[in-house]
């Protein structure tokens, strides 16, 4: 699967990347809401070349279990914990 047929599976806006912060603003999409306890929520935001690194882990995995690879659900795996 091509990079950008992987980035169109997400929805992209404005947004700090959770990795790169000195980026500054830069195209992104959430995959993950974390909530704190009494701060609400607060959404972690990835970055293209994060992004396409996670799906890039994910299909090794699926790889290696034996289990089918399907792209767009970095958001969904739930590995970080708040
Ligand atoms: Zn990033």
């Amino acid at each position: 699967m091509q990079r950008q047929q992987i980035l169109d599976l997400y929805t992209w806006s404005p947004g700090v990347c959770f990795r790169h912060p000195e980026k500054g603003v830069t195209r992104t999409t959430p995959i993950k809401t974390l909530h704190p306890r009494d701060d609400g929520s607060h959404e972690i935001r990835a970055c293209e070349d994060c992004l396409i690194a996670m799906e890039g882990i994910r299909r090794e995995k699926a790889a290696r279990a034996g289990s089918e690879y399907e792209p767009g659900h970095v958001g969904e795996c739930g590995e970080q914990r708040a």
